[in-house]
């Protein structure tokens, strides 16, 4: 039987507040969910200058040591309900400074700084709002010196209200390592020691990332798949020795989706409504997308793909198989946005081919969810992914995805061919184009070919269960499993 806990949720994104990647969906998720088992769970973010705080409560103001400097903040809040009204409200609190009142959420010279002070400031909250969590969970690099401070920094560690209190640290995305110049250690109040190559340094620089890999009690990462793959050298983002140390206390999970708010249902965002029972209206939908993207609407296999535009997207691959792509009776509709190279790669296929590439270079909810209602297969051929929501919304809203088979694609995407009774979608495992050509055209031959047996693989993928429900009982569980430990 799980105790019920005291968990601070630590995370510099908060899906509806602000969101720049899949970190903001499990913020905006899982806490929810462990509040609903019967935790008490805060959330702890940054007041981005895109947060409208007009309506939230003031809680408290107080300064900070950031190094040498001591700086002010406030600390708003606020209670976000779930769509459920009847459900309890989640308190997430805001540390609201100049450092956090520009127009992105990152990219700036003194990112090091503004999250060294973040860091900081989410410890000194405790206190303050009489709040002794028997857990921190922190997210990302962002968060990774809390960790730390806790275990190095003399006030920390010496003080009886952060005794006993336990960290655990979720990898979301390797490639994002907030690395910084040496000097950063200055603003954490730390010993030199930490300035080792066992500890925080790497190579030569501090890396946020790598200090909550040393520093927290216990590391998940966001599935199984990836877990694994980060203690290799191809994937580990020159952390793979550290990982493979913290082998035995590395934890893969897979994220859900929001259930509630994913509903083909229910969206109101698409163009019809459908279920398993009336999957004629998911053609309503497709036929609508179509006309949307400016293509000719008839009855044509789809392929979506809905993504940041990065190099770890796999987008290469498309582009070195777009025409062989075309010679097949397909449309291709893209939503994206990132790296200029890939806008403009895809805008010229578009112009290469108007009647059979649509695409959308921006950020929208609203198509995105069109393109996973009105497609019929969804790309992913991810070069890494550590989980990866796009497989999943696809599965969803009945829409089969073709993935490179690694991290969490490959922990959720059961091959067809090599499985037709239970296969969810199309894998390759190489990163390889060719590979992946190979996985679209044979997605093709199934629907064109034997439509009877599409179906039967829409229906199954629409039956699937990826919410919310099952991670959030496994990180309960470990939650629990690492108080009992006394680790
Ligand atoms: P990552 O976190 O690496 O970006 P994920 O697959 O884990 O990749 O999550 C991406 C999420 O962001 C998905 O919900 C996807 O639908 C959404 N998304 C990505 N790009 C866009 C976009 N241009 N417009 C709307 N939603 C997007």
């Amino acid at each position: 039987m799980d105790n019920k806990l005291k968990i601070l949720f630590v995370s510099s994104e908060f899906n509806p507040f602000a969101k720049t990647g899949g970190l903001a969906d499990v913020a905006g998720a899982l806490p929810q969910k462990l509040l609903e088992l019967g935790n008490d769970i805060r959330v702890v973010m940054p007041k981005y200058k895109r947060i409208d705080a007009a309506n939230f409560e003031y809680v408290t103001s107080y300064t900070v040591w950031v190094g040498a400097k001591s700086e002010m903040l406030a600390i708003r809040k606020t209670e976000v309900a779930d769509i459920d009204v009847s459900k309890p409200k989640l308190p997430v609190y805001f540390i609201d400074s100049f450092y956090f009142e520009r127009d992105e959420l990152y990219g700036y010279p003194d990112d090091g700084e503004r999250f060294a002070f973040f860091c900081k400031a989410v410890l000194d909250l405790l206190p303050q709002i009489d709040f002794k969590p028997d857990i921190i969970h922190c997210n990302d690099w962002h968060t990774g010196p809390v960790c730390m401070l806790l275990k190095e920094n003399e006030y920390y560690n010496t003080s009886e209200f952060y005794k006993n209190v336990k960290t655990i640290y979720t990898i979301h995305n390797l490639g994002y390592q907030g690395i910084f110049p040496r000097d950063i250690i200055y603003l954490f109040n730390v010993p030199d020691s930490v300035f080792n190559h066992e500890k925080a340094e790497f190579y030569g620089n501090f890396s946020y990332m790598k200090a909550g890999i040393v520093y927290s009690d216990l590391v998940t990462t966001v599935s199984k798949g990836y877990a694994d793959e980060i203690q290799t050298a191809y994937y580990g983002e020159k952390l793979d020795g550290i990982l493979k140390k913290r082998s035995a206390d590395l934890r893969g999970i897979v994220n859900g989706i929001c259930y509630d708010k994913c509903d083909p249902e229910t969206d109101n965002k698409i163009y019809k409504n459908y279920s398993i029972d009336n999957l004629s209206d998911k053609y309503v939908n497709k036929y609508r997308l179509q006309e949307e993207f400016k293509l000719p609407q008839r009855s044509v296999p789809v392929i979506g793909l809905v993504s940041r535009l990065t190099e770890q997207k796999g987008l290469n691959l498309v582009f070195s198989k777009m025409d062989e792509m075309m010679k097949n009776d397909v449309q291709f509709v893209l939503l994206g946005t990132g790296d200029r190279e890939y806008e403009e790669g895809f805008q010229h296929f578009r112009d290469k081919y108007p009647d059979k590439v649509g695409v959308y270079i921006g950020f929208s909810a609203m198509v995105a969810s069109r393109i996973y209602a009105g497609c019929d297969m969804f790309l992913m051929p991810s070069r890494f992914e550590p989980c990866g929501l796009g497989q999943l919304i696809s599965f969803r809203y009945g829409t089969i995805p073709i993935v490179r088979s690694t991290g969490g694609l490959a922990d959720t995407v059961i091959d067809y061919d090599g499985n037709k009774d239970e296969g969810t979608g199309f894998s390759f495992h190489d990163f390889v184009a060719s590979d992946m050509l190979y996985a679209i055209e044979r997605a093709l031959k199934v629907y064109n070919e034997t439509p009877k047996e599409w179906e039967t693989l829409v229906k199954r993928v629409l039956e699937l269960d990826y919410s919310w429900n099952r991670p959030a009982k496994e990180y309960n569980k470990i939650y629990n499993e690492l108080l009992l430990e006394g680790k």
